[in-house]
């Protein structure tokens, strides 16, 4: 999917309104909001109605008002592209950016960064979690728990 956010980007770039050091927040920004179209594209498709919509609204204040319907224009065309890309691709082949990352905790309670087996929710090391189908507390976060309570 990146390379849909990429493409918009790549296209409009060189028209951003802002100059200098601004330019390049404005560059950050127009990535993050392609990008996060494009992340809930692939996860939350049913409920995301208007994408176009969404990312042009994102975007148009970084533009002059001239240039405007040329951004929207580049925003429609990729957004169609990325959703009939979607439609031709099994949906478990489909990785929102910035990959896919364990749903277990570690042992001090930080996400698990490892990436999960392929088709599975879990890493190699975690995956006894999924097998369970239950999530188990450790012992001493139970204890802690309950002289807390
Ligand atoms: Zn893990």
């Amino acid at each position: 999917m990146y390379q849909f956010s990429r493409s918009i980007y790549r296209e409009l770039a060189p028209m951003l309104a802002a100059k200098g050091g601004v330019a390049c927040e404005s560059k950050q920004r127009m990535l993050d909001a392609c990008e996060s179209t494009m992340n809930r594209l692939v996860s939350d498709r049913r409920y995301f109605a208007k994408p176009t919509k969404a990312l042009f609204s994102d975007l148009r204040n970084l533009f002059p008002i001239q240039d405007q319907l040329v951004v929207y224009r580049v925003v429609d065309r990729n957004v169609r592209l990325a959703v009939q890309y979607l439609d031709s691709v099994p949906a478990e082949e489909l990785v929102p950016a910035g990959g896919r990352e364990c749903r277990a905790h570690t042992r001090r309670g930080t996400p698990c960064q490892r990436e999960p087996l392929p088709g599975r929710d879990y890493c190699p090391s975690h995956k006894h979690l999924e097998e369970d189908g239950t999530v188990v507390m450790p012992a001493s976060a139970e204890a802690e728990l309950s002289i807390a309570a």
